[in-house]
């Protein structure tokens, strides 16, 4: 009989359930067993044992985050090809992913270009990095923030629904452009926009340039207002090419590589 098995059977087994720590149950066995011959100082072997359940309650965590964040799980910056988009440096990207403290201001990340550029798929890519940082990422439409914006407003809880959206270090409100001001009560949008200034970030990907969001916004007051909050503090990333779909269509796999800076 393994040592391991005796732990699970024993005292110690029934403890470790009743607390919860299945991991350290599954291998404080071997881990006594290894401190036993080896000689190990108390503190040592103590030290071993929740070394892995510190490891493993962190790998859960991420799991969850990852499971909530509503992320594409295809959709990563390990397979963005970078060379198609010439305007968007990889090292400003990748400087975005490892060192996230913009997210401890609340600054934001705005992508602009055509349909099918890889905006929504670059932004994802940020996130699944950001969410293996240890942050907090939700990936929305714009246009469904804005209907759960407008239906906790009906129901006269607006507050809570912002306040809800704070847990996240990076909202990213996909497809700006997709909101159209004739449904009702969009200025939810700016509200959302106003709360989570210099506060939390946002991530906000569009197919019109800021002279269009007037078409957005109720007014042209809040327009401007919403446009100076996002840019305050914010990297843009231009993606002006051609749709990334249409030329691997047309070259029957991934696009030629765009001219490199
Ligand atoms: P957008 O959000 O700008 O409309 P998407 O991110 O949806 O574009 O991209 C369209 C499709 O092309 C997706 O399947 C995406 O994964 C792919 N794609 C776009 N750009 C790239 C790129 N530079 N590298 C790899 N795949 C890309
Ligand atoms: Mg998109």
């Amino acid at each position: 009989m393994s040592a391991g098995t005796n732990m699970a059977d024993g005292r110690l087994g029934l403890m470790l359930s009743q607390l919860r720590l299945p991991t350290i149950k599954r291998i404080a066995g071997d881990l006594c067993a290894q401190s036993d011959r080896e000689g190990w100082p108390g503190h040592r072997l103590l030290e071993a044992v929740l070394e892995h359940e510190v490891t493993e309650r962190e790998t859960r965590r991420i799991d969850r985050h990852r499971a909530e964040s509503q992320l594409s799980p295809d959709k990563r910056l390990s397979s963005f090809d970078f060379a198609a988009v010439p305007s968007v440096s990889k090292a400003q990207v990748m400087a975005l992913a490892e060192g996230h403290e913009w997210l401890d201001r609340g600054a934001n990340v705005l992508l602009f270009g055509p349909p099918g550029v890889g905006k929504s798929h670059l932004v994802c890519g940020l996130g699944h990095a950001l969410i293996e940082a240890g942050r907090r990422v939700l990936f929305a439409r714009c246009s469904d923030i804005v209907q759960r914006l407008q239906a906790a407003r009906r129901d006269m809880r607006l507050p809570q629904e912002l306040t809800k959206l704070d847990r996240y270090d990076l909202l990213i409100l996909d497809d700006l452009s997709y909101v159209r001001r004739d449904q009702p009560e969009t200025s939810v949008l700016f509200e959302l926009i106003a709360e989570r200034y210099e506060h939390k970030s946002l991530a906000i990907t569009a197919n019109t340039p800021f002279s269009q969001w007037g078409e957005v916004f109720v007014e042209p007051a809040m327009t401007l207002a919403a446009v100076d909050r996002l840019v305050h503090h914010s990297t843009i990333l231009e993606m002006n090419v051609e749709s990334y779909r249409r030329r691997a269509a047309q070259t029957g796999g991934a696009p030629a590589a765009g001219k490199t800076r």
